[in-house]
This record gives structure tokens, sequence and C-alpha cells, in this order.
């Protein structure tokens, strides 16, 4: 990608906030001299070695003794010159260290690095595609393990060359439509020696079995949004306890989602479970609270799946009938019979005319299998041990809309009317360079900077 983009020396905290064994300042950018010189008495750091050496300060004290690490550009990380310094993780000296490489870079015009700069110059410098640099973010923010293995799968290529190698496809074909447009007299005899319409079909059936993959990673990514419903005491909290079941890690949400307390994230075999409680939505004190309740039920009417709770050893109320009433009508409910050990029903999944109920006991854990399965069918989750991408919203849209194009490309294929088919043949040259367009979308070719923006604003500061 060809962009312009302001290429001043840039210098961030790499390290997470906080106290750690260690703390990394990195800079990268041209002429990164007059700073190295500064802080660590030398122009000549060999590259790619770490040297233990005084971070100086400008009458010649040391801030901290550290490891000094040089990578000549093209290669480091955003394809830069890259200096890191490597000192002791607390948030005063690390500051003391930035503000430090920020005066003596003035006169090269170092500054700090926005959200994700760092990152954004990789991918303009090639290092990277767009889907890897969303990849290096994922893995970042990844809240399951299964989420962490997909986007180092992502990071290391295996999604972008797939998609690569599809896009080849994409383009032979094309060549071949186009050809064939040149030679009038030959066409029909030519698509149909050449199996244009097999080749349009395999790419069809790849492209479908690649969205399968992303909308799983997906799926690890963005996790299944649940709302527990219920009158209080029923189990809500019991529920969730059960469900979560040794993996009691409450994640942290994924960045740039605002969440609060009546939301929490929780894992089940892996997939991020995020639950509102309505529980802690119900009453509003002043205006603030309001508008969060408000809020809340805006999220609670996009949820994937309402787990409304009843207990089985009393059956339905008034109350319930309530808050049937306030759910939305759009988003599917599993009616949730809890403490069966009380009522002596039998653990149990019942599909009738009114819905899924399913009979358990949070407490004792009895039944809890028979919500999990539901949980993960409702999810369209396989258990296939094939690789997922983990993919993003942006990505799913740009393969169904690949897909589309090429369900069109296809129609045209088929119009054989015994007439010329010339048009057929443009429009169908045409779907297929559409579909190419919106699959080389997915790694960066051909984007936006508007989208670049957004994408790498979502970063942390110093990646
Ligand atoms: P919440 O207010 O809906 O969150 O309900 P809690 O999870 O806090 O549970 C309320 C009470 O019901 C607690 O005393 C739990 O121990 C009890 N409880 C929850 N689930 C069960 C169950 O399956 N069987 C029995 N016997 N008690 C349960
Ligand atoms: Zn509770």
């Amino acid at each position: 990608p060809l962009m312009n983009y302001d290429s001043s020396p840039i210098a961030a905290i790499a390290t997470a906030p906080g106290r750690g064994g260690i703390g990394v300042v990195r800079l990268s950018g041209k002429h990164l001299d007059p700073v190295m010189q500064a802080l660590c008495g030398t122009r000549e750091l060999k590259p790619r070695y770490a040297t233990y050496l005084p971070f100086l300060n400008a009458d010649g004290s040391a801030i901290d003794q550290g490891l000094a690490i040089y990578f000549k550009a093209p290669h480091s990380y955003t394809g830069e010159d890259v200096l890191e310094l490597q000192g002791h993780g607390g948030p005063v000296v690390m500051q003391m260290l930035l503000a430090r490489c920020i005066e003596a870079g003035q006169e090269i015009g170092l500054r700090l690095a926005q959200p994700g700069e760092f990152t954004h110059r990789a991918f303009l410098n090639d290092k990277l595609d767009l889907a890897q640099a969303e990849a290096v973010a994922d893995l970042i923010e990844a809240s399951t393990e299964a989420a962490a293995k997909s986007a180092s799968q992502s990071l290391s290529g295996v999604f972008s060359k797939t998609i690569h190698d599809l896009v080849e496809q994409v383009v032979h074909l094309r060549m071949l439509v186009e050809a064939t447009l040149d030679f009038p007299e030959e066409e029909i005899d030519f698509l149909e020696k050449s199996d244009a319409r097999g080749q349009l079909k395999r790419i069809r059936e790849k492209l479908a079995e690649i969205f399968g993959q992303a909308a799983q990673g997906a799926l690890l990514r963005e996790g299944l949004n649940v709302v527990l419903a219920g009158q209080p005491n029923v189990g809500k909290s019991s529920l969730l306890n059960a469900l979560a079941g040794s993996d009691v890690a409450i994640v942290t949400p994924i960045a740039g989602t605002t969440r609060d307390k009546v939301t929490e994230t929780i894992q089940m075999e892996g997939i991020p479970l995020n639950i509102i409680d309505t529980a802690g939505i119900r009453h509003a004190g002043d205006e603030v609270e309001r508008i969060g309740i408000e809020r809340t039920w805006g999220e609670v009417s996009k949820a994937d799946v309402i787990l409304h709770l009843l207990d089985a050893s009393r059956g339905p109320t008034r109350a319930d009938e309530d808050i049937v009433e306030r759910l939305p009508a759009n988003v599917p409910v599993l009616r949730i019979w809890n403490k069966i050990d009380l009522s002596g029903h039998k653990p149990a999944l019942d599909r009738s005319s009114d819905g899924t109920h399913i009979y358990l006991s949070a407490a004792e854990g009895t039944g809890m299998e028979l919500l999990r399965t539901e949980l993960l069918r409702v999810a369209g989750w396989q258990q296939t041990g094939e690789s997922r991408f983990l993919a993003r919203e942006r990505h799913l849209l740009a393969l169904k809309a690949a897909a589309n194009h090429l369900e069109m490309a296809d129609e045209f294929a088929n119009a054989d009317n015994g007439q010329t088919n010339d048009q057929a043949l443009d429009l169908l040259a045409e779907e297929l360079r559409l579909a190419q367009e919106r699959l080389n979308s997915i790694t960066g070719e051909f984007t936006s900077d508007d989208l670049l923006g957004v994408i790498f604003s979502r970063f942390c500061i110093g990646k």
C-alpha cells in the first residue's frame, strides 16, 4: 500500500501500565541516533544485539540500567529503525525514560505514538497485511485460550494466505472470461473446454468453507451475548457459577465496547459468554442511571439468547409474567426451570410449542450439560477439529459480499439462452471483479484511509 503518513519518529511505553519486572520504551522512525547518543552514550549500537548500559539523563546521571536493542530498517517490527530500551517496569521510571527520549529527540521531531501507530506503520511498510495487523490486536485482547490460538494463527498469515489463494483463483477465472470476450467467435467452446463453470463452483464451495471457519472464529472473538432474567433468589448467580464451572476466570471484555457492572463475561468451553443480568437493571435512581438502564435494555434486544430462570419448585408467578412481557420478542428465550432437586423433576430438555424448556439444578449441577449443549447449538458452534480463523465482523461482511457476487456470477455463467451471450459474459466478468475486490479488502489491498484509522485507533498505545 502506498499511502502518506506522518512519518516523524514516534515513542511510547510498549509494556502494560503498572508495575512489572521489566518495562520497555520503544521508538520507531528515521535518524534515531541523536536519541541513542543521548540515552545510551553511543550512536553505534550493533543491530539485533542486546547491550547492557545505563540510560542517561541530560546531566549524565543514570535514570535506570537496562538493555538497549537496536533494529535497523527494514528488519524491525515497523519496517523503520527501531530502538527498544528495556528498563525496570515501574510506572515512574518508565515515564522518566519516555520523557527523556522525547526531550532528546526534539531535534528529530520525536513525538508520542498514537494508539496502534507502530502496527499501522508495520502495515504501511508491508511487514503485515491488514488481517494480520488486526490479529495483533486480537491476540493481545484474546479472552480465552482458544481465541488466542486462532489469533496467533491469523497473525502467522494462515487466514491471509487462504484468502490470497482464493483471490488468485478468481483472477484466473476472470482472465479466462475476459480473454473469451476478446475472441467472440469461440466463446462458448472456450469456456466449456476450460471448465469455467466448474472453476466457479469450486471457488464458491471454498468460499463457503472459509466463511464457516471465520464465523466460528468470530464467535471466539465476540462471544455469545446471553441475557439472564428471573426473579430474585431464583438462582441466577448460582447458574452463572455453574456455567463457568472450573473456568471461573472472569475475563475482560473487548476493548472499545463499553460495559458496566451489570455485564460480565465468563467462558464456557473456551467461548466467551457475555452475560447481562437483568436483575442489575431494575431501579433507576437518577438520570445517569436511567441512561445506563436504557442502554442495557438496548443490549438486551440485541442479545443472542435469553435465559429466563424460573423456580421449578414453585411454578410461574405473576412476577414471571411481568418479566416475560418486558423481554424483547425477537430474541430466542430458553425457559430454565431451576431447583429441580426441590421439585422432584428429572433433568430434561423439552421443545414444545411455547419454546424450549430446560429442567436443571444449578446448585447440584444436574441438567447443566443440557443447557451447555443447547447454548452451543444456539451459537452455531461446531465441535470440529478444523482450523478456525479469528475473524472480525468486517471480515464476515466482506466474505458474505464476495459470496453474493459469485452467486450473481454463477447466474450469468449459466444464462444460456441460445443467443449471443456477450452481455452475460460482460456481467460475469464484472461480478468476478467485484468479488475479488471484496476479498482483497480483508487483507487490506485497496482499503480506505478512514477504515484504517478506525481499525488502528482501537489498538492500545505502544502497539
Ligand atoms: P439470584 O438472586 O437469582 O442470583 O439467586 P442465587 O443464585 O443467589 O440463589 C438464591 C438461593 O437459591 C441461594 O440460597 C442458592 O443456594 C439457592 N439455589 C440456587 N440454585 C438452587 C438449586 O438448584 N437448588 C436449590 N435447592 N437451591 C438453589
Ligand atoms: Zn444473584
